[in-house]
C-alpha cells in the first residue's frame, strides 16, 4: 500500500539575491546565488516521501547538469525515478528568481516539463495503474492532465489534482478527479461563478480549498467545514501548498479520513514554513507525529 505516483514538473530554482532590481538596460551587482531543486511535481513528491509514502516520479528532465541535480535529489529521498525520462534535445526546467527590494520576480522556463505528454503517461502506466493515488499539478501541458484524469478514472485509479498555478481546466477533468486542492485564487479560476461556496458544498469529499493561515475548507453534511491551520510564526511560506498536498496525500493512502488527512496536511505545512527553502523545510513523518502528539 501507500504507493503514490506524482506526474509533474521537476525544476531547478536559481535565486539571485540583490539589493536592487535592475531596470531595462541596467546592470547591477548581486549579493548571492541560491540553487535548489523545485517544481511543484518534485516538491510534492519529496513532501510525500519524507512523510513515509512510497513515491514514484513521472516526468521529463534534460540531459544536462540540472537534470542530474534533479535525479540526485529525488534519489536522496528514495523516490523511484524509473519513469523520469531524460530528453537530449531540451533543457531541464528552470525557475529564474530575482529576490530584490523585498519581493520576487520570476521567469519560469518549462523546458523538459513541456514534454510530459500522453506517451510519457503511457510509458509509466505500469506504475500509474498500481498507484494508490496519483498526484498531478498544472505545471505540465494541460491536455496531459485531461489524459491522466480520463485514463485513471476508466481504470479506477484515484487522482489528486492540485490545480496550481491557476488555470481554467475542462469540467470533465474535474469530474474525473478524485480530489481537487486549489487555493482560493485557483478555485476562482476553475469555477468562474459569484459564489464558490455552493461549488464546495456540491463537491463534498472532492474539493479541498487551502486558505493559507486560515487553514482548509471542505464540504460536509451540506455545509462548509473549516479545519484551522496550526498557529506558527512563519519563516518562509514557500512550498506550504506543496507540503500540504504531500501530507494530505500520504494520510489518504494510509487510510485516513478526509478530515484527518487535512489535519495531517495542515500540520506538515505548518512545520514546513518554520524553515527556509521549499524542500529543506518539509518535515519527516516522525516530526509531524511529535508535533501532533
Ligand atoms: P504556496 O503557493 O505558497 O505554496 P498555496 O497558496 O498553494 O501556497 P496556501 O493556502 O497558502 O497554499 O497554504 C497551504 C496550507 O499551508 C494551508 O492550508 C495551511 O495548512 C498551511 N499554511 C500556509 N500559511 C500558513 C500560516 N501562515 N500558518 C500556518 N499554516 C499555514
Amino acid at each position: 500500500m501507500n504507493n503514490i505516483v506524482v506526474i509533474g514538473s521537476c525544476n531547478i530554482d536559481l535565486t539571485v539575491l540583490s539589493d536592487k532590481r535592475p531596470v531595462a538596460g541596467e546592470t547591477v551587482l548581486g549579493n548571492g546565488l541560491n540553487i535548489a531543486p523545485g517544481g511543484k511535481g518534485a516538491n510534492q513528491a519529496v513532501a510525500a516521501a519524507k512523510l513515509g509514502a512510497n513515491v514514484t516520479m513521472v516526468g521529463c528532465i534534460g540531459n544536462d547538469a540540472y537534470g542530474q541535480m534533479v535525479l540526485e535529489n529525488l534519489h536522496r529521498w528514495n523516490i523511484n525515478t524509473d519513469y523520469l525520462v531524460t530528453l537530449d534535445d531540451v533543457n531541464t526546467g528552470t525557475a529564474h528568481i530575482t529576490l530584490a527590494e523585498g519581493d520576487n520576480s520570476i521567469i519560469v522556463l518549462l523546458g523538459a516539463n513541456a514534454r510530459v505528454d500522453e506517451s510519457i503517461v503511457d510509458g509509466a502506466w505500469d506504475a500509474i495503474s498500481k498507484a494508490d493515488l496519483v498526484m498531478v499539478q498544472n505545471e505540465i501541458p494541460l491536455k496531459t492532465i485531461g489524459y491522466i484524469t480520463k485514463k485513471c478514472a476508466a481504470a479506477g485509479v484515484k487522482v489528486l489534482l492540485n490545480p496550481a498555478p491557476a488555470a481554467d481546466l475542462e469540467a470533465e477533468w474535474l469530474t474525473q478527479a478524485t480530489y481537487i486542492t486549489p487555493n482560493e485564487h485557483e478555485l476562482a479560476a476553475l469555477y468562474p461563478v459569484n459564489n464558490t461556496d455552493d461549488i464546495i458544498k456540491a463537491n463534498a469529499g472532492k474539493i479541498i480549498v487551502t486558505l493559507g493561515s486560515e487553514g482548509v475548507a471542505f464540504g460536509k453534511d451540506g455545509d462548509i467545514h473549516k479545519v484551522p491551520s496550526f498557529k506558527v510564526q512563519p519563516v518562509d511560506t514557500t512550498g506550504a501548498g506543496d507540503t500540504f498536498n504531500g501530507g494530505f496525500a500520504t494520510a489518504i493512502v494510509n487510510g485516513k479520513s478526509i478530515e484527518e488527512a487535512i489535519r495531517y496536511g495542515n500540520a506538515a505545512a505548518a512545520l514546513s514554513i518554520l524553515k527556509l527553502g521549499a524542500q529543506e523545510g518539509m518535515p519527516t513523518a516522525e516530526e509531524v507525529s511529535a508535533f501532533l502528539a
